[in-house]
This record gives structure tokens, sequence and C-alpha cells, in this order.
């Protein structure tokens, strides 16, 4: 059909908007502030700069969303403070996690390439970054202190443990000021007319970058499991951690929820709950498996 003659059928007209205004005036979750910012490592920061929802029910926090959204399976139920709570608590310990996804926090971030790189992994945030194509990289490199330089781990190949000895890591710094040296050349091959997006190849992952980072509540809690976890990267844990200390205030129940059954909870594997069950050695020939269990039973009392 020739869409330029297509005519709308009345039936399928908007109806006027009906404005309902709320039960008790909104208070702003963000205290009216444009932004609230942490700063992280030499040069990063996170900063919240908006979040969803801003405007809740005066006494309530932004939890309030998770509720609300929950409400729609669960029914209307009764609305005190502290069945709210319990609502909370039991989405999260049954993962009934969609209710979380209901509230949606947004960030700006200045974090070093190679942290950024772990970051981008989390497949779930909207992300728009800094572009070097278009822009100048400014002049930012982290450099670590001396005791942030950290040994080899030898029980843990992708982690570094206790500091290195300070001349060691005193010559790890020199070679980061070496390849900070190496700006003033990209941007003297910049201005000779070497176009930007191939010139920052001779920058170093140190080289501080930016982001936008918008993520819901459930897939946030995703990624700090991970990288406030003492596995991740010392790096990206001082980021991790500093974000989760501007969820607190906003939802503060869910908060409480994720630590209580996720953050600080524990898995049992079927050998594991064998093992406790029979009072018997944990049924594997591998090593790390049962190097894992015997950390497990040391947080459980049972060692
Ligand atoms: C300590 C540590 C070490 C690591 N080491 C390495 C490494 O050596 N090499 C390496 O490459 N990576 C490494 N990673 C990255 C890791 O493998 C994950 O890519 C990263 O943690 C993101 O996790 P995710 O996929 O669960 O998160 P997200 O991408 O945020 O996804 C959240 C969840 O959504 C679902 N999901 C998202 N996208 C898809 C999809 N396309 N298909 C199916 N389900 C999807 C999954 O359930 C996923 O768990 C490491 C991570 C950590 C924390």
């Amino acid at each position: 059909m020739n869409q330029a003659h297509a005519t709308e059928h009345p039936a399928a007209a908007p109806a006027a908007i009906r404005v309902v205004q709320p039960e008790a005036p909104p208070r702003d979750v963000m205290g009216g502030a444009a932004r609230w910012e942490i700063p992280c490592l030499d040069h990063g920061f996170v900063a919240l700069v908006d979040c969803m929802p801003r405007l809740v029910p005066e006494g309530k926090t932004g939890d309030f969303a998770v509720v609300q959204s929950a409400r729609v399976s669960y029914g209307q139920g009764t609305k005190q403070v502290s069945e709210d709570r319990g609502l909370v608590r039991y989405l999260m310990r049954h993962r009934h996690s969609t209710p979380f996804e209901m509230v949606e926090f947004k960030f700006h971030i200045a974090m070093p390439i190679f942290v950024a790189r772990q970051w981008i992994r989390h497949r779930t945030a909207n992300v728009n970054e800094y572009s070097a194509r278009y822009s100048i990289m400014p002049d930012r490199f982290y450099r670590p202190s001396v005791d942030a330089v950290r040994k080899q781990s030898k029980s843990n190949r992708q982690g570094g443990d206790e500091p290195m000895d300070a001349g060691t890591a005193e010559d790890f710094l020199r070679l980061l000021e070496k390849a900070e040296h190496l700006y003033q050349d990209y941007i003297g091959l910049t201005e000779k007319g070497v176009a930007r997006e191939i010139a920052r190849a001779a920058l170093p992952v140190s080289v501080y970058t930016e982001w936008y980072w918008k993520c819901d509540l459930h897939n946030i809690f995703h990624f700090l499991s991970l990288r406030m976890d003492p596995h991740a990267q010392l790096e990206i844990q001082v980021f991790a951690k500093a974000m989760y200390e501007m969820l607190k205030p906003i939802v503060p129940v869910s908060c409480e929820a994720f630590e209580d059954y996720r953050l600080e909870s524990m898995h049992l594997t079927r050998l594991e709950i064998e093992a406790v069950r029979s009072g018997k050695p944990l049924a594997t020939e591998n090593r790390r498996e049962a190097a894992e269990w015997e950390a497990k039973k040391a947080r459980l009392g049972l060692a």
C-alpha cells in the first residue's frame, strides 16, 4: 500500500495524557546534586551523574522502584516499610532479578585503559567512551604507589599479592615514566599531521580514558560481585568499591540484601555438601578444588 495515502484509523489515535500526581511530595535521591564523585587511583574518578528512580516519595529510598515493579507479580499486599524490606530480601534470595533491573545508574568514569579493558567485558551496560580518534588523549597516566607494585602471586597466576621490594618497585616506576615520555612524541607527531587514530597506538595502557556507563542494578550487582572480589585486580577493585559507596545511600535495602545473600554468601557444590554430610574428605583429586574447599571450611569454622 502507498504509505503517503494511508490514513489513521480513529481507534488507533492515542487518548489524552492523564497526569497522576504523587501521593506524597517527591524527594531527589541525590539531594539535588549535579553529580556525586569519588576520586580513584591517581587521576581517576567514579561520578554518579543520574539514576532511576531519581525522585521517590518522601520517606522512601530508590528501593521503592524494586518493590513497585515486584508488586506487579505479587499483588498489592501491604505497604509497610518492613514488608518492603522483606520483599526485596526475598527477591534477592530467590534470584528474582528483574525488579532490580528497574533501577538504573549512570556514571561518568575516568580510568586507565587497562582497567577499562576489564570493565568493558561486562556487556550489559550502555557505554559511550572518549574518542582518541576524534580528540587528543589528555596527559594522564597511572603510576601506582611503591606499595601497589605487587609481586607476581605464586598461587594465582593472574594476580599479584605482596609488595615488591622497594628497589625493584622504583625500577618499575622508572619504566612507566619512560613510557609516559612517549606522550610528547605523540603530541609532536599529531601536530605534524599524523592522524590521531594511529598516533594513539604509541601510548601505553596506563593512559586514562573516560566513559559514561549506564547499567541496571541487577547487572551492577553482578559487576560488583566480580570486581570488588579480592581475586579482581586491585585497580578495578578501587573503582568498584567507590561505585558501591554511591549505591548504598540510594538503594540501602537492596545493598544490604546483596551483601547478605550474594557478596558475603557462599556457594556449596554437590561434592562439598556430601563432604559435610558424610564427614569424609572432598571426593576430588583436583588440588585446586580441594584447596577451595579448605578455604570454605575455614570460613564455616569446620577446619
Ligand atoms: C577475576 C577475573 C578474571 C578474569 N580473567 C579473564 C581472562 O583471563 N580472560 C578473559 O577473556 N576474561 C577474563 N575475565 C572476564 C570474564 O570472563 C567475564 O567476561 C567478565 O567477568 C564479565 O562477566 P559476565 O559475562 O558474567 O558479565 P556481563 O557481560 O555483564 O553479563 C552478565 C550476565 O549476562 C549474561 N550474558 C551477557 N551477555 C551474554 C551473551 N552474549 N550470551 C549469554 N549470556 C550473556 C550472562 O549470564 C552473564 O553472566 C575475568 C574476570 C574476572 C572477574
